[in-house]
C-alpha cells in the first residue's frame, strides 16, 4: 500500500463538522479566537479522520485520535491512530493560509507540512520552511531513513513537503476532499 496524501481547504470549514470531532478536538477548535484559525483546525482534524476513515474501512468519528503529547502529557502532541494495532498507520497534519493537508503511510515514519508563502517573512524560504518542519513531524529521522519530496499544492502560493520511510514509495495517491479544490 502506498503513501495518500489528502487535502482540503477552509471552504470545507462548517460546523457539521464539529460532528466528526471527538471532544478534545472540539475543545481546541472552540478554544481558537480567530474564525479562520477555527476553520483550520476544524478541516485539519476531520480531514485527518475522512482519511484514516477511508484507509481502515471505518466511520470517522469512530476513529481513534492519540494527541498525548511525549514532553507533558498534555493533548496537543502529534496525533497518532489508537485503538486498531497493527493496522493504524501513520499520519501527519499540516494546515496553513486556506489549505489543510494529511498525509498517511501503511506504518514508519511520515511528516507533511504545507505553508502559504505570503507568511514568511521570504517566500522563497517555503520549500526550506517547509522541509524542516516535516521532517520535525515525521520524528527528525536519519536523513537515510526517509524520503523528502515537494508536494504540488492545488492553490497557487503555497509550498508542501512531505518526508516518507525510504524505498519504492512510489507516487503518493492525492484525494481532495470534500472536492476538487481549484484556484
Ligand atoms: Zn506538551
Amino acid at each position: 500500500m502506498s503513501t495518500e496524501v489528502w487535502w482540503s481547504s477552509l471552504a470545507a470549514a462548517d460546523r457539521d463538522l464539529l460532528g466528526l470531532l471527538d471532544g478534545g478536538e472540539r475543545a481546541r477548535v472552540e478554544s481558537l479566537d480567530r474564525s479562520a484559525d477555527r476553520g483550520r483546525s476544524m478541516v485539519g482534524a476531520a480531514l485527518l479522520r475522512v482519511a484514516v476513515g477511508a484507509h481502515l474501512g471505518t466511520a470517522p468519528a469512530d476513529v481513534v485520535v492519540d494527541r498525548t503529547c511525549a514532553e507533558c502529557g498534555g493533548p496537543h502532541g502529534a496525533p497518532r491512530i489508537a485503538g486498531t494495532g497493527t493496522a493504524a498507520p501513520s499520519v501527519s497534519v499540516s494546515h496553513s493560509g486556506l489549505l489543510a493537508v494529511v498525509a498517511l503511510v501503511p506504518r514508519g515514519p511520515v511528516g507533511v507540512d504545507v505553508q502559504r508563502l505570503a507568511d514568511l517573512a521570504d517566500p522563497a524560504d517555503g520549500p526550506a520552511w517547509a522541509t524542516r518542519e516535516a521532517l520535525f513531524k515525521a520524528g527528525t529521522p536519519a536523513r537515510g531513513d526517509v524520503a523528502i519530496a515537494e508536494l504540488r499544492p492545488p492553490l497557487p502560493g503555497y509550498a508542501a513537503v512531505l518526508v516518507t520511510p525510504a524505498g519504492p514509495a512510489g507516487t503518493p495517491r492525492i484525494t481532495h476532499w470534500p472536492r476538487p479544490i481549484r484556484a
